[in-house]
């Protein structure tokens, strides 16, 4: 079995997640390819991760089904043989962007089981096999990733579920992170921005004429590979003593002014 470093990266079949795989490919980890549909593009990203000479393999699993979840780390388990890092990517938008006067139930219980409840269980599934894998190898570096969003502080009305999903996904780093802490796991936070990805494509205009306007001050648009070298940053041992930390990649949004 390889000792190479293993990365499962959810949602890696587009936009940020694709980025951080081959991120994390180029810095040496074997990554798990993770999709919900489509697996021909997931299978694309295994190709560019072999690319870069490490190992790769495709998962399918919706994250708001247990079922899937425990497929996706059943199938880690059997193909890869070990976990290192989990980065918990991927993310549904809020169907129909309605109105906090409007939107359905129905919308919100997807996004919150997508967003919220599948990235906790999921840590929850991960972390008690890198717990058994750490027994084994305690100088092994572990840690668990959250992308998160300038969404988990910042209101819009519009998608008040995918807001309401994120600000809880910081208090699953939180909570992860005080429990893990013991066990040498560590667990961070990476906040992006205004990155453009298939999620903001539909918003495109809006968000140009906002950026060129000073929404953000560094006046462009993110790229997923912004976000992916934060990931990597944060997963390497540069960041040892560093549990429960979120880092902004937004181009000083978040940066009150006068
Ligand atoms: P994206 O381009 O829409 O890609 C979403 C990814 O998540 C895809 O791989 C998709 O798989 C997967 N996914 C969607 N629904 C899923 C489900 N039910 N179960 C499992 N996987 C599912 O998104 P992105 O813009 O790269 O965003 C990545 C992360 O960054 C998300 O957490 C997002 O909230 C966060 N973020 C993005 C921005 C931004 O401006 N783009 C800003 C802040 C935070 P398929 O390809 O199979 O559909």
């Amino acid at each position: 079995m390889s000792l190479a470093p293993v990365a499962l990266v959810t949602g890696s079949s587009r936009g940020i997640g694709r980025a951080i795989a081959l991120e994390l490919a180029g810095a040496g980890y074997d990554v798990a390819v993770h999709c919900a549909r489509d697996e021909a593009k997931a299978r694309g990203v295994a190709s560019e991760v072999a690319a870069r000479g490490r190992r790769a393999a495709v998962y399918r699993a919706d994250l708001g089904s247990r079922a899937d979840r425990e497929r996706l780390v059943e199938g880690v388990r059997r193909e890869l043989g070990r976990i290192d890092l989990l980065v918990n990517n991927a993310a549904t938008t809020s169907s129909g962007r309605a109105d906090l006067l409007e939107a359905a139930e129905e919308g919100f219980d997807e996004v919150i089981a997508v967003n919220l409840k599948g990235p906790h269980f999921l840590t929850q599934a991960v972390a008690r096999w890198m717990i058994e894998l750490r027994k084994a190898h305690p100088e092994r570096p572990m840690s668990i990733i959250n992308i998160s969003s300038m969404s988990e502080y910042t209101p819009s009305v519009n998608r008040g579920d995918y807001c309401i999903a994120k600000a809880g996904l910081g208090m699953v780093t939180r909570l992860w992170a005080s429990r893990l802490a013991e066990h040498g796991i560590r667990v961070n936070e990476v906040r992006p921005g205004i990155i453009a990805t298939d999620m903001t494509a539909p918003v495109k205009d809006v968000y140009d004429r906002r950026i060129a306007e000073g929404l953000t001050p560094i006046r462009r648009w993110g790229a997923p590979e912004d976000v992916a070298r934060a990931v990597r940053a944060l997963a390497s041992s540069d960041f040892d003593f560093s549990t429960a930390i979120a880092i902004d990649v937004d181009g000083g949004f978040h940066l009150h002014r006068l």
